[in-house]
């Protein structure tokens, strides 16, 4: 008996855990039907991380090798660093995401996680040292505490709850009917975007990873409900190294570092108040955007 479930259990194991990857990963980067053509290379260690730098030497990329996306992209991102990531729609700002997530290889360079090569390292261990935060959180058609536990399997209760009250949604799920019991997703209740992202929060508190991968949502949440997540996605971020992708440039004012991308490259690089100072592209965007906001 223990020979049959050994394995069964086993590829339970590794079929959540490519199931995780894959929603996590999914709604982010559009990538559910796109199954990843990278495998760990034989006998490779897992990674372990120290303090969480992420290091991006010379990394060059493209979907089509005809077509470059990311051109020379050189970018550390210290142990516990925020940096975030801005620039025109189309110039590679996820395409880095997915890089770090190993979803795709550079084709030129390298990007390392305390030194190690993430394609000389594990996916399951690279996958398990990064939670991502994507635009749209998955909910499965389960309880709402069974998609919180989706984080970490085998969590408690307790801690379920420590997580959500973290992602500040515990007094909200206490005030469903069935309270943590209550079944969430298509077939059940429907939750607001804010209410759906908090739950992505909690999910990867729970995950507890030394890297953050944020993807700014695009979808409106209104300014009061944005900012609170905002808020809680800082906390969040509090002791990791964490890179946001970003849609709006509201949100990247306190990142410890802004990279400015277009075309594939770096074109500018620093904090918010360096930036508009400097009178670039960066400072032009923020007019740009000011204006806009303005006008609403
Ligand atoms: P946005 O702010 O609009 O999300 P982005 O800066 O995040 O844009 P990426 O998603 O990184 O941009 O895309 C960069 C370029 O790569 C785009 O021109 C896009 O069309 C192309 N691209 C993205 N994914 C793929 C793919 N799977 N296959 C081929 N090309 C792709």
């Amino acid at each position: 008996m223990i020979q049959i479930t050994m394995p069964l259990n086993f590829l339970g194991t590794v079929y959540r855990e490519i199931r995780q990857a894959l929603v996590d990963m999914g709604e982010m980067f559009d990538l559910l039907d796109q199954p990843p053509d990278v495998r760990d290379t034989p006998g490779a260690p897992a990674l372990q991380v120290k303090g969480g730098t992420v290091d991006l030497d010379r990394v060059s990329f493209g979907y089509d090798p005809a077509r470059p996306i990311l051109r020379d992209v050189s970018l550390r991102i210290g142990a516990g660093e925020t940096v975030a990531i801005v620039g025109p729609s189309g110039s590679g700002k996820s395409t880095i995401g997915r890089l770090l997530f190993r979803f795709y290889d550079v084709t030129g360079g390298a990007l390392r996680i305390d030194g190690q090569d993430v394609r000389d390292v594990t996916l399951s261990s690279l996958h398990g040292a990064i939670g991502v935060v994507p635009q749209d959180t998955v909910l499965f058609n389960d309880t709402i505490a069974y998609n919180i536990a989706y984080g970490r399997e085998g969590a408690s209760r307790a801690e379920v709850e420590a997580a959500a009250r973290a992602a500040r949604i515990h007094d909200f799920i206490l005030s469903l009917p069935e309270g943590y019991d209550t079944a969430v997703g298509e077939r059940g209740l429907k939750l607001s975007g804010g209410e759906k992202q908090r739950v992505g929060i909690a999910r990867t508190l729970l995950k507890n990873p030394p890297i953050l991968l944020l993807d700014e949502a695009t979808s409106a949440l209104d300014t009061q409900t944005e900012q609170s997540i905002q808020d809680e996605l800082r906390a969040a971020g509090e002791g990791r190294t964490v890179l946001t992708i970003a849609h709006r440039l509201s949100t990247v004012v306190d990142a410890d570092r802004i990279v400015v991308l277009e075309a594939g490259r770096i074109i500018e690089e620093g904090t918010h108040a360096a930036l508009l100072a400097r009178g670039g592209k960066y400072a032009a965007m923020w007019s740009r955007q000011r204006a806009t906001s303005d006008e609403v």
